[in-house]
Formats: C-alpha cells, sequence, structure tokens
C-alpha cells in the first residue's frame, strides 16, 4: 500500500471541508485556532511513519485525554467501569446533564465529560500524584519530554467551565465523587489543555493497536484490557455521533473539541488527524472526511 500517495490524496481532497466547521469558542482560548490546519500521521506498529500537512504542529488534545486517564484508571482499578461509569453511548452531547438525574449520578460512559470528571477523581484515588503521573505517561509513550499542559486553555476552560462544574457537584450529591471538587476539576481542565502534534499522538496511542505495546517496548495494557478500551472507543469515542462515524469509518476512535481525532486499526496502524473546525456533535468536520477517504482508499477498516 503505497501510504505517501493515499495521503496526499486525501489532503487534497479534505480542502473543501476544511474551512466549513467551527472552533470550539466555548472555550475562548480555542477560538483563536485558525481554521485553515489540517494534519495526518499514519503509524505502522512497525514504526513506519507516514504524513501529511501540519503534522508537527501541536494543538490541544482535549477530550483524546480521556483515552489515557481511561487507561491509567482501568490498568490499576478495573472494577471501576461497571461500578462508577458505564460503557454504553449516551446518545446525547458531550457536556450533557440530562441522564445523570435518573441513572444516580452514573455516566453512560468514560468518554463524555460526567464519565471523565468520575475518571479524573478515580485518578486522584489511585495515584499519589495524579497531574505528574498523567503527564509523566504522556511523555514516555509519547517520547516527548516536552508535552506539557497549557495553563492559558486551562484557565479559559476553568473560568467558563459552568457546566463541567455542574456536572462534578451534581455526581458529588450522588456519591460518585470521592475527593475534593476543586481537585478533580483541576486535573479534567489539566488534561485537556495538553498539547500534543499528529505524530506525538499516533506514537503515544499506537499500544492500542500494538496489542499494548507502546513505542518502546513496554506493556500498558494486557490483551483484554486493549480490547475493552478499543470497545469503549468504537461505541462512545465520538458522542452522539458514534453511530455514523462507524458506519462512514469503521474504526475505534475518539476526539476532542480541539480538533484531534486519534482511530486504531488493532494488529496494524494507529492514526492521528487534526483539523480545528468541528461539525454540531464537536467532532472535526475534515478529519471525519480524512478518516472516511482513508479506510476507503485502503480497503480496510475492523469489519
Ligand atoms: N474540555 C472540554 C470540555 O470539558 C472537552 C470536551 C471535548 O473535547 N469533547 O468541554
Amino acid at each position: 500500500m503505497d501510504y505517501n500517495t493515499i495521503l496526499n490524496q486525501i489532503y487534497r481532497e479534505v480542502q473543501p471541508w476544511i474551512e466549513q466547521g467551527k472552533v470550539a469558542d466555548y472555550i475562548p482560548a480555542l477560538a483563536d485556532v485558525p481554521l485553515n490546519k489540517f494534519g495526518m500521521v499514519v503509524r505502522m506498529n512497525s514504526g513506519m511513519e507516514y504524513s501529511v500537512g501540519d503534522s508537527d504542529e501541536s494543538f490541544s488534545i482535549q477530550s483524546i485525554s480521556k483515552l489515557l486517564s481511561l487507561t491509567m484508571v482501568h490498568t490499576k482499578d478495573q472494577s471501576v467501569i461497571n461500578q462508577r461509569v458505564g460503557v454504553e453511548p449516551s446518545g446525547n452531547p458531550f457536556n450533557s446533564l440530562v441522564q445523570l438525574e435518573y441513572e444516580n449520578g452514573i455516566p453512560r460512559n468514560p468518554f463524555i465529560n460526567a464519565g471523565a470528571l468520575v475518571m479524573a477523581d478515580c485518578m486522584l484515588s489511585l495515584y499519589d500524584n495524579a497531574q505528574q503521573e498523567l503527564l509523566n505517561m504522556f511523555r514516555k509513550l509519547s517520547g516527548n519530554n516536552l508535552i506539557s499542559f497549557d495553563p492559558v486553555v486551562a484557565n479559559s476552560e476553568r473560568e467558563h467551565g459552568y457546566r463541567n462544574y455542574a456536572l462534578v457537584n451534581f455526581m458529588k450529591s450522588f456519591g460518585n465523587i470521592h475527593n475534593n471538587i476543586d481537585d478533580v476539576v483541576d486535573l479534567y481542565f489539566n488534561q485537556c489543555s495538553v498539547k500534543m502534534s499528529c505524530t506525538d499522538l499516533a506514537r503515544t496511542f499506537s499500544f492500542l493497536a500494538n496489542r499494548g505495546m507502546c513505542i518502546d517496548g513496554d506493556i500498558i495494557t494486557d490483551v483484554s484490557q486493549t480490547k475493552r478500551i478499543n470497545a469503549i472507543m468504537l461505541t462512545c469515542g465520538t458522542y452522539d455521533a458514534v453511530g455514523n462515524f462507524a458506519f462512514e469509518v469503521g474504526l475505534p476512535a475518539k476526539s476532542g473539541v480541539g480538533g484531534g481525532i486519534v482511530a486504531v486499526i488493532p494488529n496494524h496502524m494507529t492514526i492521528a488527524v487534526w483539523s480545528p473546525g468541528l461539525d454540531r456533535n464537536g467532532n472535526s468536520l475534515a478529519a471525519i472526511k480524512a478518516l472516511e477517504l482513508f479506510t476507503t482508499y485502503c480497503g480496510n477498516s475492523i469489519f
């Protein structure tokens, strides 16, 4: 397969989609990101990498960070899934509050904001210095020691994150948040603010395509944990658009409102795409289009 040719072809074809989306201006610091960006990296399990466009430019990974917090919680305490958070798609926007009341403060899955806030709470209980250990893990998995939080984005979310404060308070009233509310949202806003490039992301999450083995050869997740995390990505990774994403793209994936999407072809490769313009579900328009073209041109999805 000639991946360079395929990526160049995709780059040309997505151009009309790139400026059609809308940046996530509900987080004011993200409103300043130029719309006309597009980067894509394909990393094979062999270590071979192919890239096109703005693939080495860092951006706010936002909800893609939920993939790492889920991994760090699930590998330490398997009981969290099912007891504190479910594994079903919510069918609602990522920041919705409605189901939480009649489902007794148990979020549908770890990728909607409510579920990720529970994961942040679990991180605080399971790790001595959760923020630093999360950052260290990002650096180890990407092989890039410069990865860090972006205080401007984190503060912007802190100042405007009324819904996230509402979610965490509401869940605390059901007993599903064990730590101090400010510590939970602080970790959550910081993890969402992490800046990475498509190259960093494809390396970081390559363990999910490689039966749990990360780029330095260490095993991060066992085969069963890897299966489970990929399964949650497939059913919940792109929020209330997840059915359409599976239909069009056919891969487990996790998106973020910074415009990034990470997708996995188990046992083969990891793909990271970035373009800041979002559709109404909060997923990058051009990145979804690029992934759809990729699985179509390669004739390769999980189905
Ligand atoms: N930090 C964002 C929020 O809490 C993350 C949302 C996302 O990327 N979908 O709203």
